[in-house]
């Protein structure tokens, strides 16, 4: 399958909607629940999943949709009047079965889209860093990605897209999109990391520190994949667990930056494979690296026992 660049301007336009959404609700606040994995999320994190799946259910009706959040009990005729207000708001002309589009998962099909409404919510209830990632694959192939980031810099909401075999781009606010490329640092002592702000592991510094990195930026969020992309950091340490590892977290940035030229593998250098709604690894942690010093990274990391506990 072939992605046109129309159809990528529409997506692009779901996005920054998408945001549109998640930034209401950060102005007329919103409530925060747990859910079973112990994780937040908020009725803004709902509302924009059901505004993505229902302009993909009605741009590609034949594919099907992975998505993380599902409708649970804090859906309520209350919370839904609230979510209907922002969308009228917002004139997004939008009046959803809030149950019916958030649980749509359309047919079974090879090509699949992945969403994540808000990556990094408790980096969201902050105002720090947050995502919203959208992914296209085609069997096993990854085809598309489109990352929305509202706080990325001082120039406006940032998105990001790549196009499987056509690269990696980014554009401010409205502005045209332009390509961008990974770092040439090839120093690996003088690369910058980004790592975790919440879900960080002490083994991540514990490996900074035997390569002999000194630089640091730690944020929320796939922001991280963007930031090496476009060569604002040269490696990114991801912790992760072999069993809940999903494919909405790690798909568009993965496109991402392979398409920016760089470099991404589990801890054992295999690529991360994604299978139904799982991001399948070998080993518990992602490398994301400019590729200049990949093999070195996982060379430590090979011959460091127990440094990753
Ligand atoms: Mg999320």
């Amino acid at each position: 399958m072939k992605i046109i660049e129309k159809e990528i301007q529409t997506i692009v336009k779901i996005i920054r909607n998408a945001i549109r959404i998640t930034e209401w609700f950060k102005e007329e606040g919103f409530k925060t629940y747990i859910k079973q994995d112990q994780s937040p999320v908020t009725l803004a994190d709902y509302a924009s999943q059901i505004y993505i799946i229902s302009k993909l259910k009605e741009l590609y009706p034949k594919d099907s949709i992975i998505a993380e959040e599902t409708f649970s009990s804090e859906l309520n005729n209350y919370t839904e009047k609230v979510i209907q207000s922002c969308y009228n708001k917002l004139n997004l002309s939008l009046k959803p079965n809030i149950k019916e589009i958030l649980n749509y998962r359309g047919p079974n099909s090879k090509t699949r889209w992945s969403i994540d409404p808000i990556d990094g919510t408790k980096g969201y209830q902050k105002g720090l860093s947050y995502a919203i990632g959208v992914g296209l694959i085609n069997n096993q192939e990854k085809k598309l990605s489109i990352i929305g980031v509202p706080n990325y810099n001082t120039d406006g909401v940032a998105v990001f897209v790549a196009n499987k075999g056509k690269g990696a781009l980014t554009s401010y606010g409205e502005k045209d999109f332009v390509p961008i490329k990974v770092s040439e640092t090839r120093d690996v002592k003088k690369s910058v990391l980004c790592h975790s702000l919440h879900y960080d592991e002490p083994w991540v510094m514990k490996l900074a520190n035997k390569l002999g990195i000194e630089n640091y930026i730690q944020i929320d969020s796939m922001a991280k994949f963007c930031m090496v992309a476009d060569g604002s950091a040269d490696l990114y340490i991801k912790p992760m667990y072999v069993d809940r590892s999903f494919i909405w977290d790690f798909l568009p940035g993965d496109l991402l930056v392979t398409e920016a030229g760089g470099k991404v593998t589990d801890l054992k250098g295999v690529s991360p494979n994604y299978i139904d709604n799982k991001c399948m690894i070998s080993a518990p942690g992602l490398v994301v690296s400019n590729g200049m010093f990949h093999q070195d990274i996982l060379d430590t990391i090979k011959n460091t026992p127990n440094i990753i506990d």
